[in-house]
């Protein structure tokens, strides 16, 4: 249970002052939905409101706090007109002009006759200087309670910055004194203030540089929750450590017979990382092992070796995907190796139900099944084994580490081996997976030629409709009919990816449609379509048809970013290939050029391209090396954002900064290790500090990993 006195911070924003349900919808999409939330959301820049020079000298565009006399008011002349209030101070005139202001609210504010203080940007407007919405209109005896200096932090439309002030500030007021977790002595070393003292300072920022990543408010802040991370990892990875591991180990009979049943060699790195695998599943210990390989590097074989080796030993393993469509894949991948070594596979995914899912079931608990392939229908309470040894989780960073534990709570001393294909820079592999050991696939499969990769102006997108038809052997009914070529010499096969249109997959899946049709009248019969809103089983079949060859193009949204296997296909056009992620359009890319034929990918883009889109357009025609197109990605974006996007696994930070603080991570992990080490039941009064920043930071159920007593 949360400790009380943390209360106050995760009630909802609407007991904010000045929040009501309108304004906390937008509270929620910019910061978060709780009172904490505001706390992390920090300033982004300052107003020095102290420049305050007479009228004369004070220079359009910069921001001034000047003491006026109030002349006189003049109406609109005109409806859309500006209602202008006449100010003087002795050196020179000025204007305060407002739009769509209440007449008695402007009376009131600035009566005339009177003297007041106003503050905001100054700008000359045909030869009459003006400012326009003063941001503060205080008496001349209020001056004081002008802030010298404000804090700005970022907005979303339609929240006005005073309203987000005031919410903050009472946010911070609402702060408890906490007690000290982290170390004295490091905390003496680095001059850290107090949590709270570091969460007051970094949201009043005094001055430009404490709006910086590296001062001491910020960075306290920073190691407070990468150490919050850090720990909750370790708690998780010594539960599971703790529940000791055993020996499974097979007679290699199986794997040997489905080495040469494969129409290819290994790698070297896939039969390295087999082996590493292997030996941990032989081991005594528990194996916690990250396979972490490129898209298109060969992670499913080495995952099959593994299944393979449980078999042999009569145990059971159970592979989980994130979608039905890559389960449904992996299925197809194993079925053939267990057929012939006589051994039963099942797949089970929600789709499955009633009388057939409760056989499926029954096998799966009396031992006749040896593995399970499926989505996280697996996980299902009614879902039992009879001798679970191995949990393998593909593209892992789809799941939650609360659905591994699940399936590895299927059995005992369950070997867990988690597989992800995103190409994490290595300085941020630890704060993404802890200690996990890590199996890296470094070469991707002999025979492998780098896909010819072409950013095209999307005016041009008549030409690459020309060029895919002549790919897949057709002329398209637009344009002249051609004698038709025999189907070996025609036999391209074209992923066609429509871009994300805005924040609705509505939209997304409009435009999808949209281009399906247009390419559908097109080629008529050789286009199939693809997208997240589709039924599970259309999917499939559409997935199916254009893996047979029955359609020659696959309009898709980005669910085929995920794993899909399609070796035939070999062209790739991406429209707006600007609107992507630079790792995502590697993922995109990775669906091609698997197999031997040669491999183009088409990056159609809208002009007046951005510096940063066509750096990342430029990388991606330089490189195909996942690691390297993650690193020039961190580069360009800055590590916040890779941090903030879904699909980079890596977890939500608010306060971390990669670049400013990753040297910080390191001593986050040895301070998790010492002190699980001197105390793993977080039972000292310094461990009842810990928890309660395991708390702050919303990692809850790592809480409940701290060994009681
Ligand atoms: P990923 O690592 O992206 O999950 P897959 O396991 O889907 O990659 O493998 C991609 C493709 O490469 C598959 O068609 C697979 O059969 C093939 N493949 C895997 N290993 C090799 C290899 N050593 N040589 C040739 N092809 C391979
Ligand atoms: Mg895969």
């Amino acid at each position: 249970m949360r400790p009380h006195i943390l209360n106050p911070l995760f009630r909802p924003v609407t007991t904010l002052p000045g929040i009501g349900p309108r304004i906390a919808r937008l509270v929620e999409r910019l910061a978060g939905a709780k009172v904490v939330d505001l706390l992390w959301h920090l300033p982004s820049g300052l107003i020095d409101r102290r420049f305050s020079p007479t009228i004369k000298d004070a220079p359009a565009g910069a921001v001034a706090t000047i003491a006026v006399h109030v002349d006189k008011h003049v109406k609109p002349p005109a409806r859309r007109a500006p209602y202008r209030v006449k100010v003087s101070d002795g050196t020179g005139r000025m204007d305060l002009v407002f739009f769509n202001a209440h007449d008695d609210w402007l009376a009131k504010a600035l009566p005339v006759g009177e003297d007041r203080v106003v503050s905001g940007r100054v700008e000359l407007f045909r030869g009459v200087l003006q400012m326009t919405h003063p941001d503060h209109i205080a008496t001349p005896a209020e001056r004081d309670k002008l802030a010298a200096i404000e804090p700005v932090w970022p907005l979303t439309q339609g929240l006005s910055p005073k309203t987000l002030a005031r919410a903050i500030a009472a946010s911070v007021a609402d702060a408890p004194n906490l007690p000290e977790w982290l170390d004295p002595q490091l905390v003496r070393r680095e001059g850290w203030p107090p949590w709270r003292t570091a969460v007051a300072k970094a949201q009043a920022p005094a001055a430009t540089a404490d709006l910086l990543p590296e001062s001491v408010a910020r960075t306290r802040l920073a190691y407070d929750e990468l150490l919050a991370s850090q720990l909750a990892m370790a708690l998780v990875r010594a539960h599971m450590r703790r529940q000791g591991g055993r020996t499974t180990r097979g007679d290699g009979r199986l794997r040997a017979r489905a080495l040469g049943a494969l129409p290819f060699e290994l790698t070297t790195s896939q039969r390295e990382a087999g082996a590493e695998i292997i030996g941990d599943m032989e081991s005594p210990m528990r194996m916690l092992r990250l396979l972490q390989g490129d898209v298109g590097s060969g992670k499913t074989v080495v995952a099959a070796l593994a299944v393979l080796a449980a078999a042999e030993a009569g145990r059971q393993s159970a592979l989980m995907a994130p979608t039905e469509i890559l389960a449904r894949q992996h299925f197809a991948t194993l079925a053939p190796l267990f057929e012939a070594a006589d051994l039963r596979l099942a797949l089970l995914t929600g789709r499955d139900k009633g009388a057939p899912r409760r056989a499926t079931l029954e096998a799966l608990a009396r031992g006749d099944i040896a593995a399970v392939v499926g989505t996280h229908a697996i996980i299902q309470d009614d879902v039992g084994f009879h001798d679970l040894a191995l949990a393998v989780v593909d593209e892992q960073h789809r799941f939650g580490v609360a659905q591994r534990l699940a399936l590895a709570a299927k059995g005992t001393a369950v070997d867990i081996l988690v597989m992800t294909a995103t190409p994490i820079p290595r300085t941020l592999t630890l704060m993404a997976y802890g200690d996990l050991d890590v199996s890296r696939l470094m070469e991707k499969p002999a025979g492998r030629k780098p896909v010819d990769t072409r950013a095209v102006p999307l005016s041009r997108l008549g030409d690459v409709i020309a060029a895919v038809g002549r790919a897949i052997g057709r002329q398209g009914a637009a344009g002249q009919r051609r004698a038709a070529a025999s189907p070996s010499d025609s036999d391209g096969r074209v992923f066609w990816v429509c871009p994300l249109v805005a924040e609705s997959e509505a939209l997304d899946v409009a435009a999808a449609e949209e281009r399906f049709h247009a390419l559908d009248r097109l080629f008529p019969g050789c286009v199939g379509l693809v997208h997240g809103r589709m039924r599970a089983a259309d999917k499939d079949a559409a997935v199916a048809a254009f893996a047979d060859g029955r359609t020659r193009i696959l309009v898709a949204t980005t669910v085929i970013e995920v794993g899909i296997d399609v070796p035939a296909a070999s062209i790739m056009v991406v429209e707006h290939a600007e609107r992507f992620g630079l790792a995502q359009l590697h993922q995109l890319r990775g669906r091609i050029g698997r197999g031997d034929r040669p491999a183009t990918c088409l990056l159609l883009y809208a002009e007046s391209l951005t510096q940063t889109a066509r750096a990342r357009l430029r990388i991606l025609r330089q490189t195909d090396d996942g690691f390297r197109i993650a690193e020039e990605d961190l580069r360009l974006r800055g590590a916040g954002e890779i941090l903030g996007t879904r699909q980079s696994g890596l977890p939500d930070f608010r306060l971390v900064d990669l670049e400013a603080h990753g040297a910080l991570m390191q001593m986050a992990r040895d301070d998790a290790a010492l002190i699980l080490d001197r105390d793993p039941g977080l039972a000292s009064e310094r461990g009842a500090a810990l928890r309660m920043l395991l708390y702050l930071f919303e990692r809850d159920a790592a809480v409940a990993y701290a060994r009681s007593g």
